[in-house]
This record gives C-alpha cells, sequence and structure tokens, in this order.
C-alpha cells in the first residue's frame, strides 16, 4: 500500500468524528508505514501483486527499471512487464496455482526476461514469495536487473559455476586453436613422407621396403591427426551428454537471458515465438543452451550497425518428429567472402574472433541427430536453424 493510499485512509478515519484509533488500528498503521518505508528504500525492485495478478505495490526501484510510475501501473495486469509469450501465458499460470497449488515458481529465483515500458527487453533474476494482503492472498517479486554493471560481473560468475556455460565454451576456443597448431605437425609429416615416396617412385629405383615404410609413417601420421580431431569432437561432446527430455521454451528462454547477460545495453528487442506442440525436445541442456547462446551473441553482435535490432527466437514443428528452432536477426547478413565457409572452424570476420562458435554449434546438434544451418533472413539479417528430435512431454514439462 502506497502513501496516498494511507494518508486517504487516515482522512476517512478522521472523517468519522475523529474517533481515537483503536490499538489493532495503531499497529496496522505502524506496519503499513514500515512497509511504505520498505518499499521506497529496497534497492532491488519489488512488485506486489494480488492473486489476479494486477499489480498492488511498485517500488521506487521498479519504477526506475521498468519505467512505469507507480501511480500508473498500480491496478495493471503484471504481466504487461513480460514479453510474450510470457505474458499471455501468465494469468494461466496463477490460474493454475491457485487450482493445484502446485509450486513451479514461487520460492525460488530464475533468470528471466523482463519488458520495459519503452518496449526494450532485460535480462532479470526474478524471486517470488507468496504473502497475505489484507487477508488475501498475494505474491511479492524481488527483480534484480542483470544489465546493472556493478552486479553483473559478481552474479555472472555465480551463474557460470551453476550452468558452466561460458567457462566451457571459451575452453573450447582455447582448445581449439592449441589443436590447430598440433594438427599441422602430423599433417606437415604426411606431406613430407609422401614427396619422399613419389620421389623414390620418380626415380624407379624400384626399393619397395623404403616405399613400404614411407607409406606407413604416413599413415601413422594421418592416424594421429585423426585422434587429435576426435579428441576435439570428445571434448565437445564430452562423453557425459546429459541428454533427456528438456522443456525447449524454458531452455531456450534461460539462454536467451544468459545471453543478455553483460552485453552492454545494445537496445535489443528480443521475441519469443513458441508453437504450441514444440514443449519438449530430447537435448542436452547445457550444450544446445550453447549453441543458442553462440547464435544470440553472434546476431546481437551483426546488429550492433543496424538501426533496426529484432531479435526473433522461434520453435516450429518440421517435419517428422523433429523440432526447427530459429534465431533471427535484422544485422548485416553473413559476409559474402565467408560465405561458403560459414562452418568451418577458425572462419571469421572479426577482428578478435576464434571462428569456432559456429563449427561447435554444428557438431554439437549433429550429435543430437539434428541439422544446424543458416538462410538469410525474410526482413534483412540473418536466419540460423537448427532441428532436434520431439518429445511427448509427459510429466516433465
Ligand atoms: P566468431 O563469432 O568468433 O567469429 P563464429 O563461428 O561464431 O565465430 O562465427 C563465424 C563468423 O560467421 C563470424 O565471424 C561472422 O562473420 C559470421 N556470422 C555468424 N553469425 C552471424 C550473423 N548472425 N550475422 C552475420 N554474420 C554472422
Amino acid at each position: 500500500m502506497r502513501s496516498d493510499e494511507v494518508r486517504q485512509m487516515d482522512s476517512a478515519e478522521q472523517g468519522m468524528g475523529g474517533v481515537a484509533p483503536s490499538a489493532a488500528e495503531l499497529v496496522l498503521r505502524e506496519r503499513e508505514a514500515q512497509l511504505r518505508a520498505i518499499l521506497d528504500t529496497v534497492p532491488d525492485a519489488m512488485i506486489v501483486i494480488d492473486a489476479a495478478g494486477l499489480i498492488d505495490s511498485f517500488s521506487s526501484a521498479a519504477e526506475a527499471l521498468f519505467g512505469y510510475k507507480a501511480a500508473e501501473i498500480k491496478g495493471h495486469n503484471v504481466n504487461q512487464l513480460m514479453p510474450s509469450p510470457y505474458r499471455e501465458q501468465h494469468n494461466d499460470y496463477l490460474a493454475r496455482y491457485q487450482r493445484t497449488g502446485e509450486r513451479r515458481i514461487i520460492g525460488s529465483s530464475r533468470v528471466v526476461i523482463g519488458l520495459r515500458r519503452d518496449g526494450s527487453t532485460f535480462p532479470m533474476e526474478l524471486y517470488i514469495g507468496e504473502m497475505q494482503l489484507r487477508g488475501r492472498p498475494a505474491f511479492t517479486g524481488f527483480v534484480r536487473d542483470l544489465t546493472e554493471k556493478q552486479e553483473t560481473q559478481a552474479r555472472l560468475h555465480e551463474l557460470q559455476a551453476e550452468v558452466a556455460h561460458m567457462s566451457r565454451f571459451t575452453a573450447m576456443g582455447e582448445m581449439a586453436s592449441t589443436l590447430a597448431h598440433e594438427l599441422n605437425q602430423p599433417l606437415t609429416a604426411v606431406v613430407t613422407y609422401l614427396n619422399g615416396c613419389r620421389r623414390l617412385l620418380e626415380r624407379g629405383a624400384g626399393d619397395n621396403a623404403m616405399l613400404q615404410d614411407g607409406i606407413e609413417r604416413a599413415a601413422e601420421q594421418a592416424l594421429r591427426a585423426g585422434q587429435i580431431i576426435r579428441r576435439l569432437r570428445e571434448f565437445v561432446a564430452r562423453g557425459e551428454t546429459a541428454r533427456q527430455t528438456e522443456n525447449l521454451p524454458k531452455l531456450i528462454e534461460e539462454a536467451g537471458a544468459l545471453a543478455l547477460i553483460g552485453a552492454r545495453e545494445t537496445g535489443v528487442r528480443v521475441n519469443f515465438s513458441f508453437h504450441p506442440d514444440c514443449a519438449c525436445v530430447m537435448a542436452d541442456k547445457v550444450q544446445v543452451q550453447q549453441v543458442l547462446l553462440n547464435l544470440i551473441r553472434n546476431g546481437m553482435e551483426a546488429m550492433e550497425r543496424s538501426e533496426r535490432r529484432d531479435m526473433t527466437i522461434a520453435t516450429a514443428p518440421a517435419g517428422q518428429e523433429l523440432v526447427r528452432v530459429s534465431v533471427s536477426d535484422t544485422g548485416e547478413g553473413i559476409a559474402p567472402h565467408i560465405r561458403a565457409d560459414l562452418f568451418q572452424p577458425f572462419v571469421t570476420s572479426k577482428p578478435h574472433g576464434m571462428g569456432v562458435g559456429l563449427s561447435v554449434s554444428r557438431t554439437i546438434i549433429e550429435a543430437h541427430g539434428g541439422r544446424l544451418w543458416a538462410e538469410p533472413n525474410a526482413g534483412g539479417g540473418t536466419l540460423f536453424c537448427f532441428t532436434l528430435p520431439a518429445m511427448p512431454c509427459g510429466n516433465n514439462e
């Protein structure tokens, strides 16, 4: 309850003949004054909603974060602060909770995407608690802006530890460049041995033993090169792939929020479009999130110089028992000189790029039995698509 309401209550009471407030009323007033002070000073954005999702309180920090004044947003549905499709789903979530009492998000925190008044989206950490407000059930949401510079680094490290995303990604990049150097040695040796053999043949020396030796050594080196490549693949797939039925929208939303963390304020609008028939896939969540992170980050970088910065992450059924996930941007498109080799390792157009993201992503998706490809986006920019095996959701939704 905000100060204006309390003030109204005060004058209403005084209007009733100025009767001295009872002890219970005094306690109530004191509590409300406390709540008011909390709302004005709490550093995290705090939003209280009623059981129908209507906003009851909106702290000063929430005003700064979402761009709405408390007075104008109070009484509106909290789903106004969420991008689609969460906006449309939120009332159903609340209704289901009332019906079943089953807690999905209450009492825990998760990383989600918020929508500001100006239409821009941002990553946020949301903690929801349940309480009673004037004798009725209500929910308190604490929102932490993950784009905020000071907080970001510390929180980022925590998140990395939780899902081990980025650190493994960087490690993969470093490993790939080491392996590139390692690969050079056996390949150079293969060429040297084969050249030697060719010279023997040209001279017609007829020394079969030397020829045989040269060819054997070349073959050994070729096998060594193969082993090095296998090591990279194993590192990517890690033998420990934990493929299971995963809720695809949840997996995507989390990856989207993670990709936006630490990115400077780019003004990118991220839209989600989830097909109702594509709720679950068979996937190693961490690996597929790595792919999404890479595609989203690439898309955001491609839009740095664009006027329109719209990203859409969509799901759709794709033929028999497959789901297609697409990430589209309105960026500059794929540079013509790298188009043909886009998915080859070490192909990059960026001064500090590693050029391994797309090749690793393709390996991951193919290991899942899917495909990863790029096409021009209809409205300009690029559309990256990949497929994954569709699954019935069962109880794992
Ligand atoms: P890196 O990002 O380190 O260069 P990647 O393998 O992820 O490595 O990408 C390779 C190259 O593909 C990039 O350097 C860029 O030229 C191109 N690319 C990838 N995604 C996009 C995109 N969404 N729009 C335009 N170009 C892209």
